[in-house]
């Protein structure tokens, strides 16, 4: 690191959230210093299963669905190696796709789920081999790598003037005055006029070490890769025994709950399980192989809506958290961008500020 820069916009964290920040700050001119303790996408970003799930978004959140969309499309026309596939999503046998749906024929938004027949789902997806009689299909449901898609986002901040700096943590926050005027790394001290804890799960012992706190909880999921020959999902397959997809043309993934540590529901048994029940469902898959499981930790605010903001206990610092995160992240950090660049506070944020945990 360049020991006498300092900063518009310092970011913590790169995985899809300050990867996101980076890329939108940068691309506005802001002079950003974005720091990973690791690797990019090494927290739970590494571990996502990849849905662009805007259809899903419920409560205050469902005000991004659209906004969700667009952003995505746009990074799509802004980077052409934005690694992102509008597959559609099919769901059944998980919630009432035989009713509370609208039909096909009535369908006005690519977001709103449509009920589907079975010849509609036998053409969506072939290879299923029990299709439902019926199955609620969402048609801007939409797939991307998150590993990769944090590296492009890095490297197109990057091309914009971005500094990143990987496997260098970031210790505690500089203060001076009320006011968080930087970093300090084991590189050194960094300064910036703002400071945003992108650090997932990671932002937690941040705040602590200042005595400040956000509800910000660990959940375990699991995600688990399988060796196939070849493609046997166009979509995303959601039901009551898998929710798998595609991910080239030698790899299916499935995304699972996590139960407990034991024998019986621990992370392998259940990569085994989901294997059996894909086995089961999909024709001609006798010969998928698991090849690895791995447990990732999603940092969920308490009341599972977006943090996102100013920290009421010093100036100069801000918090983006998430979940779903990789479906709000692009929505979420271009606001926050906006908001730092005009220091304008948009009404579109007011619902997740950090100070609604402070009453
Ligand atoms: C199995 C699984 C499947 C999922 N599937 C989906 C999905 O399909 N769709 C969806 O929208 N969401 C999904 N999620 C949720 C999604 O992954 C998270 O909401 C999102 O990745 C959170 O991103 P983040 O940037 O906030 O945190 P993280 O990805 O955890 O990034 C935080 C980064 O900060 C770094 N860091 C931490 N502390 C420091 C420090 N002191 N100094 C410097 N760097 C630091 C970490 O190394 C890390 O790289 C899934 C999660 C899991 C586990």
């Amino acid at each position: 690191m360049n020991q006498d820069d300092s900063y518009d916009l310092i970011i913590v964290g790169a995985g899809i959230h300050g990867a996101s920040l980076a890329y939108y700050s940068a691309q506005a001119g802001q002079r950003v210093l974005l720091i990973e303790e690791s690797r990019p996408a090494s927290g739970a970003s590494g571990h996502a299963f990849g849905w662009i799930n805007a259809s899903a978004l419920s409560g205050p959140v469902q005000q991004f669905a659209q906004s969700v969309i667009d952003d995505y499309r746009h990074l799509q026309a802004e980077l052409p190696s934005f690694p992102l596939r509008w597959s559609g999503e099919l769901t059944y046998g998980v919630c009432p796709e035989n009713h509370e749906v609208p039909e096909a024929g009535l369908n006005l938004s690519a977001l709103q789920p449509v009920t589907i027949s079975q010849d509609e789902i036998r053409a969506l997806e072939p290879n299923l081999a029990h299709p439902p009689s019926r199955a609620r299909y969402t048609r801007a449901a939409g797939i991307t790598a998150p590993s990769e898609a944090i590296e492009c986002l890095i490297q197109a901040a990057k091309g914009f003037g971005a500094s990143v700096v990987c496997d260098c943590a970031v210790n505690a926050l500089l203060v001076e005055n009320g006011q968080v005027v930087g970093v300090s790394t084991q590189a050194g001290n960094r300064y910036a006029s703002n400071t945003v804890l992108a650090a997932g799960l990671g932002t937690l012992d941040l705040l602590a070490r200042h005595g400040m706190h956000l509800p910000i909880r660990p959940s375990p999921a699991i995600l688990i890769q399988f060796d196939v020959a070849h493609d046997f999902l166009n979509g995303i397959v959601s039901n009551a025994e898998m929710e798998a997809r595609q991910a080239g043309a030698r790899t299916l993934i499935a995304a699972e709950d996590y139960i407990d540590d034991t024998q019986e529901n621990g992370p392998s048994a259940i990569a085994l399980r989901a294997l059996d029940a894909i086995r089961g469902q999909l024709n001609g898959a006798h010969s998928i192989a698991l090849r690895s499981v791995a447990v990732g930790w999603r940092p969920i605010p308490a009341d599972r809506l977006p943090i996102v903001g100013p920290m009421s206990e010093y100036g100069g610092l801000h918090i983006m958290s998430a979940h779903p995160g990789l479906t709000l992240a692009p929505t979420l950090a271009r606001l926050l961008s906006q908001e730092l660049i005009t220091r304008i506070a948009t009404p579109l944020l007011s619902q997740f500020r950090p100070a609604r945990f402070h009453v």
